[in-house]
């Protein structure tokens, strides 16, 4: 699809890989809805790429229908929905402290897994409602998994569970939607230079980074927004977890 004059809609778009995405298709001609829990964030990046920003916690029901509701007012129902909030909590699930509190796993499930899925559900059911393009194509969603989803580390059990739920839904809903032609993608990146890393002591960034084979370095925001925006405008990317990594493979710690 070219996203050219279509709205738009990514989560977590204040900051970090997608303020990047926001960035991007704002640059190709798309109308963005920058939701975020963070308005000052949101507003920030709105404002620069001359889209709206709305307040949204991902993961309550009532507020991503309200949000999805204001975008869809001020740009029509989005063709495409990229997920990028998100949120990273390192616990052990055995610590100093004893056994990990049931409630911070069921935070970061409920932000990344639920979050995804709940935005995923509602903006289906707008983009359902849009005319066929080229090939009866409606629209796509674009999640964000981590390739922590695949080898993740010691005290990431509650991320990795979160990002492999991202991972496992992909295709089924993919497969479902399909009748509506809606495209559902994620991509699972590796290190990559956002908010959380610059908030790392330099020397443990540049160890991270040369942690990559090639290139060695960590992933720009960027280069993430790019292969979202491939995803949009490939329609024979479907239903599939794209790793953009540099040939990094975490190691246990
Ligand atoms: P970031 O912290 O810079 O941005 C995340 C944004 O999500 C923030 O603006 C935050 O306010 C927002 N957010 C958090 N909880 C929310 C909620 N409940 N509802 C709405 N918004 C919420 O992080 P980032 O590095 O840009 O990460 C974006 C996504 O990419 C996350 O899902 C993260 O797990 C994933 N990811 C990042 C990396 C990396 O190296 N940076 C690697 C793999 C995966």
């Amino acid at each position: 699809m070219d996203i050219r004059g279509h709205a738009a809609v990514v989560t977590g778009g204040g900051s970090g890989l997608g303020a990047a995405t926001a960035r991007r298709l704002a640059a190709a001609g798309a109308r963005v809805a920058v939701l975020d829990v963070n308005m000052d964030a949101a507003q920030g990046v709105a404002s620069e790429v001359g889209g709206i920003a709305v307040r949204c916690d991902v993961s309550d029901a009532d507020a991503a229908a309200a949000a999805l509701a204001e975008a869809r007012a001020a740009h029509g129902a989005a063709r495409l929905l990229v997920n990028c909030a998100g949120i990273g909590v390192a616990k052990r699930i055995l610590g100093r402290e004893g056994p990990q509190a049931l409630g911070d796993f069921e935070r970061v499930i409920r932000v990344n897994l639920v979050g995804s899925f709940n935005m995923l559900r509602l903006a289906v059911a707008d983009m359902s409602t849009l005319e066929p393009l080229e090939d009866g194509e409606r629209g796509l969603v674009v999640s964000t998994a981590s390739v922590a989803a695949y080898e993740g580390q010691v005290g990431q059990a509650a991320y990795s569970a979160s990002k492999a739920g991202i991972v496992g839904l992909t295709l089924p809903a993919a497969r479902e939607l399909a009748q509506f032609g809606i495209r559902v993608m994620a991509i699972a990146p590796g290190l990559f230079f956002t908010p959380m890393m610059q908030g790392l002591p330099e020397e443990v960034q540049a160890s991270l980074g040369a942690s990559v084979p090639f290139p060695r370095r960590l992933g720009k925001p960027e280069e993430f927004a790019d292969l979202v925006l491939t995803c949009a405008e490939n329609r024979a990317l479907n239903g599939e977890v794209i790793r953009l990594d540099g040939a990094l493979r975490l190691p246990p710690r």
